[in-house]
Formats: structure tokens, C-alpha cells, sequence
């Protein structure tokens, strides 16, 4: 019999396969008490263990494939600088001491304090990299306890075309997996923004995360269906189910081939509208997938990675060379720097003196935290400056609520400007300035916030959290998070309105922007530039390109005005396929 599975689709593509369980064994960390006497043999044993953790990972990373995405090898770098770090090896040995304690016992205690602090960040991204502890930590504990590490090659060398079910995976996990030719992952924690959810997405292998106790449920060698469009997984299908499958992939496959032939045609609607579309990028070496895919520049730049893994505040030099290298290499397109959206993060020095945040979500993050702390500010706004002389480069505000938000901040651009003038240093004087409206309260009071800048961005990703009070990362309540929600809808248009009313472009930038699904209900509200990442980009210029506005309105207006979920998923499916929504329509509108 067959048996059908739901979980969030990550990674986009169907695949089929015999199911791998990985059941790696729960560690039983115990606490056991040493004598004196042995407390410096357990020291040794714990750096024993971590320096042959740090030899796995260098044997992992150098032996990674030339065509390996580059996400996958910073990933394994940060589990190489987090093995050298003080907290992951001089903090345990201190517990090893003071508590007479076994080196595993030591090293879960450090783990559990280091995790606690990050799970109290308010910042997804951030909060994601507790993952990262938590590999790197069963890495070392494996070895404490004489387990073998997985990717010992003698273990896996079976995998080649099966789909593996485990709790979660880790990228050196990965990359093993993707060399014996996996063709699926499905994890049973994790959401969108999980490491596997981005790893799965940039290696191309179709994931399905969340599946709470898959392999309770499903059997190790069992055949399964996966389809990472829509979350669902097939165990056991029968010859019906595999025949259709195959004519999905099939269609996948020239979907892929008619896509690649899209790159150099311009983004346009069929009735000659043309449609600006942008990537959202972390690094400089996510511009070369921009320059695969011709977008038209860069519509979010994330900087926060630049203040990973490190105990102090990058300098105005280590910016400006970082924004220079990617104002040269996008070659006259658009860069939107978005100024540092940190949360209540530990891994700057100066927050040591901050206390925890009860709430971080709602807590000092994005422009309240830069403008509460200008030593961090500024220099980024500096070297921002700096950089728009050597190109096109755009300010973009985080997690602006009010407008003496964006007062103040244009106040220090304006004193950062003043400064550069005064050393001789060139800089963009019209440099744009836009707001995020990532937050309810910014989103209703766009009209006067239009008025301030230059720009808008729509951040949907926190415009729903905050709008549906539903934490975005957290599984429990990850069903909770709606794009196409009254509220979100309306608060999307009264955005886009306002940028009208004003004569000041709205793009979007949240994962909505790039989501085919909501290409057209954007466009008929009046939204004209998408920024997305890099990969999503020629899926929904397809959209684009195939939509004439003047068929969509009708539709759309249906949409926004339906309450009933039903039948609004079969208006956005009407609205997709271009059918008519007359009838429904009447009864929406009523
Ligand atoms: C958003 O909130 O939609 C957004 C693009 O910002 P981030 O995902 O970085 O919070
Ligand atoms: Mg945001």
C-alpha cells in the first residue's frame, strides 16, 4: 500500500529512489566523575579527539569536487575555524578541571551554553548556526566515544541513487553524499531556512525537510517518491504513481533546457511592460550565479555575513574592499547593501556587555541596533560611501518602524558624508536611500515613509512573521506562515500604492519575490521589481514573460479579497493558468 508523507519543499525537483534511514545512534553523553590524577590523561584524550575532528574535516574539504558550490566549502571552513575556536577547546578543558569531569560531559555542557545563546537570536541566519555547534560538537563526541564518522567511505559507497531519510544532516555529510550520487534528501527537523534547506537548494538535489518521524514511518530499502515543489514524499508507489513521475521529470527536464534559453531574452510582460529582476546574494561569489542567470544586479545584499565567525567588528577598510570587489565584478549593475541586520548576537565582542534580550525578535535588531551603536554603523555607511564612487550602489534600511528611524539614519549618512568630504575621499553625493518594510507598523505607514526615501523593499519574510506573529523558524508554527493571508496581501498593496503615490519604485525582496506561484498576483498589484535568489531568477522571468497584465487584474482583485483559503488557492491556480475567475470571483467579492 501506498503511503503519503507532507514536509516543506526546499530544494525544487522530483526524484525517486530506494530510502536510506540514516539512524545515527543518540549519543549517550553520561557524566562521570575522575580522580585527580587523571584529570590531565582527559584533557589530553579531549584535544586528542578534537584535532583528529579537525583532520576529518580537512580530509573532507580537500577532497571536494572543483564543481562544488561554494556555499558547501564555507560551510566546512566554519566548522574548521569553530574546532580551533577558545569556546570549543579551551572552555571544555576549564570544565574538565574545575568539574573533575569526563572530556564529553565537559564538552555537552559548553555545548549547551554556547547553543543557548544562540538560540535566543533574533536573527534566522544566526540562529541557524546553532546547527553548526551542533555538528561540529557530535563530530568530536563521536571520536570520544570510538564512533565511526559517516563519512568513512567504506560506510556509504551503497548510496548511489537512494534517497536518505535522517534527523539532519551535516554539510560534510552532504558533499559525501552528493559524490555517491544521492538524489534526494529528506530530514525530519529543519525548515526553508535550515543548512540542509540551503545546501540541498545549491547543490540542485531535490530536499523535503520537516518531516517529523519519517523514519518511524518509513522503511529503510522502501522505494519513494519525493517532490521538492510540494513537499510530499510516496512511499511504496504503485506502477500508476511511478509512470506519472516519470512524465513529471521528463517535464522537468525540458522545463530546465527552455529556462536556460531564457537568459538572454529581456523581462518583459506580453503587453510590453518591462520588469526589473534582481538577486538577493550573502557573498561576493554568489555574483557569478547572478551573472549565470543575467539578472539585472543586486537587490539585497545581506551583510551580516561579513560579521560571522569573528570576535570583532569588521573596519571600515575590510568593508569598502569587500563592497569595492563586488562593485567591480558586477560590472555597472545595481548593488543594494543592506546595512547590518544583527540581532542580539554574541559573536561581537561588544555585545558581551549586553544582557540577553527577553524577546529578540523584538528587540534591539536591524536599524535599532546600528543606530543605538554607531561605532558599528558608521564605518559600514563609510565604506558604503566609498564604494558608490566606484559604481552603482544603493543603501538599504532593515527593520525600519518609524520615520525617526530613517531621519537618524539619513543624519549619520549625512555626517559620513561630510567626513569623506573632508579627507577627500569620493563618494556617490546622491546616493539612494530606501526602507525595508519588513514590519506591520512600517508597511501601514509606507505613505509617509515614501516620503523620506528614495526606495521601498518589501521583506516579506519578516513582514509575515511579524504580521502573523509566527516565528519563521520555528517548525512548530511553520504551517502558520501565509503569504497569500488578508492581512499580508493588504499590507503588500497598500506598499506598493504607496511607492505610486509617491512616483519612488517598490521592489520585494523576501522569498515571495521568488516564488512563480506569487509572480503574477504581484505583477497585477503593481510590482515591478523582483529580487530573489540567484537560482529562482529565470523560473520567474518564464512568469513573467508569459503574463499580459490586462488579463490578471480581475484575478488579483478576487484574491485580495478573499477570505476563504480555498477558495483563494483555486483563484491563484485560476490566476496561474489564466483562467477566467468570473464565477468564484462574484462570490469572493461579496
Ligand atoms: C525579509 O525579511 O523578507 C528579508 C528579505 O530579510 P531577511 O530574510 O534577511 O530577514
Ligand atoms: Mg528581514
Amino acid at each position: 500500500m501506498s503511503l503519503l508523507f507532507n514536509g516543506i519543499g526546499v530544494s525544487r525537483g522530483f526524484a525517486i529512489g530506494k530510502v536510506h534511514l540514516l539512524q545515527r545512534d543518540q549519543l549517550d553523553i553520561s557524566q562521570q566523575q575522575l580522580e585527580q590524577q587523571h584529570v590531565n590523561a582527559e584533557i589530553e584524550r579531549f584535544l586528542a579527539a578534537v584535532d583528529l575532528a579537525l583532520q576529518q574535516l580537512r580530509s573532507v574539504r580537500d577532497n571536494i569536487p572543483h564543481n562544488t558550490p561554494i556555499e558547501i566549502s564555507e560551510f566546512i571552513d566554519t566548522h574548521l575555524l569553530m574546532l580551533d575556536d577558545p569556546m570549543l577547546k579551551e572552555a571544555p578543558t576549564r570544565i574538565i578541571i574545575e568539574q573533575q569531569c569526563n572530556a564529553e560531559w565537559a564538552l555537552k555542557l559548553q555545548r549547551d551554553a554556547v547553543v543557548e545563546v544562540f538560540e535566543r537570536m533574533d536573527d534566522p541566519y544566526l540562529r541557524t548556526r546553532k546547527d553548526d555547534i551542533d555538528h561540529v560538537v557530535q563530530r568530536i563526541q563521536r571520536i570520544l566515544l570510538k564512533k565511526e564518522p559517516l563519512e568513512e567511505p567504506e560506510n556509504i559507497s551503497f548510496l548511489h541513487g537512494s534517497i536518505v531519510i535522517a534527523d539532519d544532516l551535516t554539510p560534510a555529510d552532504m558533499i559525501v553524499m552528493q559524490h555517491q550520487g544521492i538524489v534526494g534528501f529528506i530530514t525530519e527537523s529543519g525548515g526553508p531556512l535550515s543548512h540542509t534547506a540551503i545546501l540541498a537548494r545549491s547543490l540542485g538535489i531535490p530536499a523535503i525537510v520537516g518531516v517529523h518521524q519519517a523514519r518511524h514511518y518509513i522503511k529503510d530499502g522502501e522505494e519513494v517518491i519525493l517532490n521538492g515543489y510540494s513537499g510530499l514524499i510516496l512511499a511504496t508507489p504503485d506502477d500508476k504513481a511511478i509512470t506519472h513521475f516519470r512524465s513529471q521529470q521528463q517535464a522537468q527536464e525540458q522545463q530546465r533546457l527552455q529556462l536556460n534559453g531564457l537568459k538572454d531574452a529581456d523581462t518583459i510582460t506580453l503587453d510590453g511592460t518591462p520588469v526589473i529582476l534582481h538577486a538577493n546574494i550573502e557573498s561576493a561569489h554568489d555574483i557569478d550565479a547572478l551573472h549565470a542567470v543575467k539578472a539585472h544586479g543586486v537587490g539585497l545584499y545581506r551583510t551580516e555575513f561579513l560579521y560571522l565567525n569573528r570576535n570583532d567588528i569588521p573596519s571600515e577598510e575590510e568593508h569598502y574592499q569587500n563592497y569595492l570587489n563586488m562593485v567591480t565584478a558586477l560590472q555597472g549593475a545595481p548593488l543594494t547593501i543592506r546595512t547590518v541586520d544583527l540581532g542580539a548576537d554574541k559573536e561581537i565582542q561588544s555585545d558581551n556587555k549586553r544582557p540577553l534580550a527577553h524577546n529578540p525578535a523584538l528587540g534591539l535588531r536591524g536599524i535599532r541596533r546600528c543606530l543605538n551603536e554607531p561605532a558599528l554603523f558608521m564605518p559600514q555607511l563609510r565604506a558604503i560611501l566609498r564604494a558608490s564612487a566606484k559604481g552603482p550602489v544603493k543603501i538599504l534600511l532593515p527593520m525600519i518602524s518609524n520615520l525617526s528611524e530613517i531621519h537618524q539614519s539619513l543624519e549619520l549618512l549625512e555626517v559620513s558624508k561630510q567626513s569623506l568630504q573632508y579627507s577627500g575621499l569620493p563618494f556617490d553625493p546622491q546616493i539612494e536611500v530606501g526602507a525595508m518594510i519588513e514590519v506591520p507598523a512600517a508597511a501601514i505607514s509606507a505613505h509617509y515613509f515614501a516620503q523620506a526615501v528614495d526606495f521601498l523593499s518589501i521583506g516579506t519574510n519578516d513582514l509575515i512573521q511579524y504580521t502573523l506573529a509566527m516565528d519563521r523558524i520555528d517548525d512548530e508554527v511553520n504551517y502558520l506562515y501565509d503569504p497569500l493571508h488578508p492581512a499580508v496581501l493588504t499590507l503588500i498593496n497598500h506598499v506598493i500604492e504607496a511607492g505610486k503615490s509617491a512616483k519612488i519604485p517598490v521592489s520585494m525582496c523576501g522569498e515571495m519575490a521568488g516564488d512563480p506561484r506569487y509572480v503574477r498576483l504581484l505583477l497585477s498589484l503593481g510590482l515591478r521589481t523582483f529580487s530573489m535568489p540567484p537560482n529562482s531568477v529565470l523560473e520567474v522571468k518564464q512568469v513573467i514573460n508569459n503574463s499580459h497584465l490586462d488579463n490578471l487584474k480581475e484575478s488579483a482583485q478576487a484574491i485580495l479579497h478573499c477570505s476563504e483559503p480555498l477558495q483563494q488557492a483555486t483563484l491563484l491556480q485560476q490566476l496561474n493558468l489564466g483562467i477566467e475567475p468570473q464565477s468564484v470571483y462574484s462570490q469572493a467579492a461579496r
